[in-house]
This record gives C-alpha cells, sequence and structure tokens, in this order.
C-alpha cells in the first residue's frame, strides 16, 4: 500500500476552510484529520477532542519539549500544534491527511517534508471574507480586527502555497480540493 499525501490546507479565518473539510471527509473515505492541539477557549459547541484537544499553555510548553509537535505557531495570542504521531500513524495506514492549520506551521511542515501539498482557500472578494468572518457571530469586535489584521499578513504568504483555491461555490470547491490531492498520488508514483 503506497503511503498517503499529506496535504496543508490554510486560509482566511472565514474562508470556509472547516466546512469544506467536513464535507470532504463526509463525501470520501480516504482522508484523516488531524485534530490541533490549542491553548485558546473552546467556541460554543466545541468539544474537547472533536474540534481540538484544549490545553493550558503549561501542557502545550510541555508537549513542546517532549518535541510531540510535527509543528506549531502562536495566532492572535494563543498557540496551535499538530501532534506528530497521528499524522504519521495514518499517513503509514496509506490515508491522506489533511492538516488545516495557519501560514507559519504550513511553511514548518513542508520544510521538514518537501512532498507536502499546500493549498490556500479563499473566499471570492475582501467584503465576503470580512461578511463571514462577522457571521459566526461569536467574536468580539477586537478579535475579529485581529483576525483582519492577520488575514491582510496571510495574504501576502499565498504565493508560497502549490495551489490557490477559491471558495465560491462550497461543492465545487470540495471537488476540485479532492481531485487536486488524488493527481499528486499518481504524480508521486511516476517520481
Ligand atoms: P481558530 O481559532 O479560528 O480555530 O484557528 C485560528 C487559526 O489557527 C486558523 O488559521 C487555523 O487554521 C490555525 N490552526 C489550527 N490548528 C493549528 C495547528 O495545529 N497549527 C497551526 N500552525 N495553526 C493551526
Amino acid at each position: 500500500m503506497s503511503r498517503g499525501i499529506l496535504t496543508v490546507v490554510s486560509g482566511f479565518s472565514g474562508a470556509g476552510k472547516g466546512t469544506l473539510m467536513k464535507r470532504l471527509m463526509e463525501e470520501y473515505d480516504n482522508y484523516a484529520l488531524s485534530i490541533s492541539v490549542t491553548t485558546r477557549d473552546p467556541r460554543p459547541g466545541e468539544e474537547d477532542g472533536v474540534s481540538y484537544f484544549f490545553r493550558t499553555e503549561e501542557e502545550f510548553d510541555r508537549m513542546v519539549e517532549e518535541d510531540a509537535f510535527l509543528e506549531y505557531a502562536r495566532y492572535v495570542k494563543h498557540s496551535y500544534g499538530t501532534p506528530k504521531a497521528y499524522v504519521e500513524e495514518q499517513l503509514d495506514a496509506g490515508k491522506d491527511v489533511l492538516l488545516e492549520i495557519e501560514i507559519q506551521g504550513a511553511l514548518q511542515v513542508k520544510e521538514k517534508r518537501p512532498d507536502t501539498l499546500l493549498v490556500f482557500i479563499t473566499p471570492p472578494t475582501a467584503e465576503e471574507l470580512e461578511r463571514r468572518l462577522r457571521g459566526r457571530g461569536t467574536e468580539t469586535e477586537e478579535v475579529i480586527k485581529g483576525r483582519m489584521e492577520r488575514a491582510k499578513e496571510e495574504a501576502q504568504g499565498m504565493d508560497q502555497y502549490d495551489y490557490v483555491l477559491i471558495n465560491d461555490d462550497l461543492e465545487t470547491c470540495v471537488k476540485q480540493m479532492h481531485e487536486t490531492i488524488q493527481s499528486q498520488h499518481f504524480m508521486s508514483s511516476n517520481q
């Protein structure tokens, strides 16, 4: 059995990455979604071990010391990291692993594993991005501003990604994403 493809999906907060990943997992059975560790508080409806592993700063730092992360980064005042063991296990089992992480982490992964596919998801316009960010209705104005600022910075890193997909129509984007990842299998078997 061939090893799975590791794909990093980044994009502006509010670009619809979460929904996209969920649809991809529902539609096809070859994917495994990595669950990150974070020090931020759960949003309403988020469960520990489902959306994230919610941990204290001390617990997070201990995992850094134990070299338990494939990558980790700070994002708007909190730490986020990808536990290494699950990713390796799933890739070995032939699963295509999805990491939904921000750009600093994405670049760390690409450096460690150059065969990683980096995909950036963007809404069609900046106005649409702000509308989606506000639409979630769970964040304070300060957090929304912080995320809009961060989005501007992230836009500058977009050219380091292998693909940029525009999430205008969700189903089209799910299909494009799946085809992009599957074509990578074909390319790696021809190398
Ligand atoms: P949120 O707080 O909205 O769930 O996530 C904020 C940002 O952190 C998003 O851009 C998300 O992709 C990113 N993120 C989530 N998990 C990780 C992780 O394990 N590592 C890194 N580097 N970023 C992450």
